[in-house]
């Protein structure tokens, strides 16, 4: 006799853009010509001189256990790298790295809620943020932002949602899905109501090099001092040098936080890879022109692909005003079929597009919101255009 697993799981989805971008990858392993609008994952590859710090760590001997918080010189570098790129002054006691953003926001979630505790997520978010709150005993507090807001959080949908267990927001920007990026005002009328009522921040700032067309970022924790010591800036080196698989990401918060988070972290993977580590450095230190290149093509992608879907009936979507994906709303599609299979939802489109086009996008309802579904341009320009046509080919046979 086997008794039951945990009674978490019972709340717990598996993530849906781990899952779709799996299926994509069988079908590819049998044969099928799949096109992935799936994982935000980039399709660069590492550039060499990032690869060349790895391999020389690796003939270093740089194999030993480092510090639970990450070797002093990685964590030197993202305080100059925070500086230099955001205006934020942290020390390097104020740092802990992890095995990617998605690491340190769980463990950062896991310091901060007692059971019970509530944690406000502005929707649509990235769909690890519900299950991740829900793992850590929190309660979740969904707060739909609007469309005709550009997604943005307005101060007033805030206050609806605050009571006397909220403990922490969970703030994306710029956002995955919907590309939204906070002006400075916008982003302080949220922070001062959170510093008012005590609510802890996480600011999940793995996008912030990938604004486009005039916007600008502003990191939650350059606001003021009072506004950084309720925040945990999350960031990490999978978006922006292209290495996902790296596992490399960084919280940078007040000492008290950071010593928590060590704590925990210390009892379950103690640290990332020391070869990514060491990697890392340099990623960080050398000159960063190929970002910016990379910075190019995405806006290349964006433009592009703008203008497909304006040219296609019966979808709407905010512009993306920052990382790379597109929202877009798909609704209008429901109640009717593809060759006699009925659409009823974001499941079901991606679903039947997935079955007989072989392209990968992820459905709304993941994040929140199941009138969307979301397409990333973390793919080859060609994959744009061949997925994309087919997308179009499959709305028009949609009755
Ligand atoms: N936050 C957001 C909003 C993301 O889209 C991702 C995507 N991977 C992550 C965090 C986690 O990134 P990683 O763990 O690879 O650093
Ligand atoms: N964050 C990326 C995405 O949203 C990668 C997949 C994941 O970690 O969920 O697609």
């Amino acid at each position: 006799m086997r008794k039951p697993l945990s009674d978490k799981l019972k709340q717990i989805t598996p993530s849906m853009t781990l899952s779709i971008t799996n299926k994509t990858k069988e079908l590819r392993s049998e044969g099928y010509d799949t096109i992935s609008f799936g994982a935000g994952e980039p399709d660069f590859p590492v550039n060499d001189v990032i690869k060349k710090a790895a391999i020389e760590g690796i003939e270093k001997n740089y194999s030993k256990y480092t510090e639970v918080t990450g070797m002093l010189a990685l964590r030197e570098a993202i305080c100059e790298h925070l500086l230099r790129e955001n205006g934020l002054r942290y020390q390097p006691n104020e740092i802990i790295v992890s095995s990617g953003a998605k690491h340190s926001l769980f463990t950062a979630l896991q310091a901060l809620l007692s059971d019970g505790d509530e944690v406000i997520i502005p929707a649509p978010y990235w769909v690890s943020y519900s299950e991740m709150a829900k793992i850590a005993g929190g309660k979740i507090v969904v707060v739909d932002t609007k469309k005709e807001n550009n997604f943005i959080l307005q101060p007033e949908e805030l206050k609806k949602a605050i009571t006397s267990r909220s403990k922490v927001i969970m703030l994306n920007n710029p956002s995955n899905p919907t590309g939204a990026v906070y002006t400075k005002d916008q982003l302080k009328a949220v922070a001062e109501i959170c510093e008012k009522e005590g609510i802890y921040i996480l600011s999940d700032e793995i996008y912030d090099q990938f604004v486009y067309e005039g916007h600008q970022f502003v990191s939650t924790a350059s606001l003021s001092d009072a506004i950084k010591d309720i925040t945990i800036t999350v960031n990490g080196l999978s978006k922006t040098y292209a290495m996902p698989g790296w596992r490399v990401g960084y919280a940078a918060a007040n000492q008290e936080i950071v010593k928590a988070m060590s704590t925990i972290q210390g009892h379950c993977v103690s640290h990332t890879s020391s070869i990514s580590q060491y990697a890392s450095i340099t990623a960080l230190k050398t000159d960063q022109a190929f970002v910016q290149d990379m910075l190019e093509e995405y806006k290349r992608r964006r433009i592009f692909m703008k203008s497909c879907f304006d040219s296609m009936q019966g979808i709407s979507y905010s512009d993306p005003m920052g990382a790379f994906y597109f929202f877009v709303d798909v609704s209008d599609f429901y109640g009717k079929a593809y060759e006699g299979t009925l659409i009823e939802d974001s499941l079901s489109f991606c679903e039947t597009f997935l079955k007989h086009y072989y392209v990968a996008i992820i459905p709304g309802i993941g994040f929140g919101n199941d009138h969307f579904v979301r397409f990333s341009y973390a793919c080859s320009m060609d994959d744009i255009k061949r997925g994309l046509g087919r997308f179009s080919d499959f709305l028009s046979k949609i009755k």
